[in-house]
């Protein structure tokens, strides 16, 4: 693990320009890096664009996912009738998306995702939520699951961004919320649009891969470090909290 370590901090050095100092904040997707919630969503998506009349495949959101329910509906819509979604449209998929997920039932919580963030909590620093969700069930569940851990002022989700991932506008938002510099911030997601994000807003950039993508699909994505679940990820998040604090 450490020398997998040392390889992920000399990429970030190359890519960057700068060497990772001790982290200040550690930016977390919410949906398949604190939930598992993605064969969920897949199946709403699924269900929801089948009552609408447009051809899916439950898999394609695994690849999809990271973007705002607004840009995956512009884009089904595109697809399947060869226009963008009006705003009503838009709103209505996917408040009954949102139905039919909340109906499955809520999603446990990811083996790992509550060691991650007691150690950062521990160490001093500070968790910021990252997640191109507006799903209300999950967001509300955080304050029972992660308590302390996302306080309302640290939270950047859907509703908060002109540009979803894969730009990396959200984990630059998450950055600015509490003053961190990207070579003293970490970025944690799942999906290869949001580990794009994160590597793009110049955050060290951990690649987990919960669900079904194939291995050295997060580094492909710019991921600097690739990881097979969330208690490896509590691991490598202390020691990188060991690494020096810089000047
Ligand atoms: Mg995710």
């Amino acid at each position: 693990m450490t020398t997998k370590l040392n390889k992920a901090l000399d990429n970030y050095c190359r890519r960057t320009g700068r060497a990772l100092e001790r982290p200040v904040v550690f930016m977390f997707d919410m949906d398949g890096i604190l939930f598992d919630s993605m064969p969920g969503h897949c199946k709403a998506w699924k269900a929801v664009c089948d009552q609408y009349g447009i051809d899916s495949d439950p898999d394609e959101f695994y690849i999809t996912e990271g973007r705002t329910g607004a840009s995956t509906i512009d884009m089904l819509y595109r697809r399947q009738f060869g226009r963008p979604a009006s705003d009503s449209e838009a709103k209505e998929m996917y408040a009954r998306k949102c139905e039919l997920f909340k109906a499955l039932g809520e999603p446990p919580v990811i083996p790992g995702a509550k060691q991650a963030t007691e150690t950062v909590l521990a160490a001093g620093a500070v968790c910021v939520l990252v997640t191109g969700s507006g799903q209300k069930s999950n967001l509300d569940r955080l304050d029972r699951e992660f308590p302390a851990a996302f306080l309302p002022q640290h939270r950047v989700t859907a509703y908060d961004v002109t540009h979803g991932k894969p730009d990396p506008e959200p984990y630059i938002i998450g950055m600015e919320k509490v003053g961190a510099e990207p070579w003293r911030a970490v970025g944690i997601d799942n999906a290869p649009l949001g580990v794009e994000s994160s590597s793009r807003s110049g955050a060290f950039t951990i690649g987990v891969r919960t669900g079904p993508l194939p291995a050295g699909a997060l580094l492909d994505a710019g991921a600097d470090i690739e990881l097979n679940s969330m208690t490896e990820c509590a691991e490598i998040i202390s020691r990188l909290l060991l690494l020096d604090r810089g000047v």
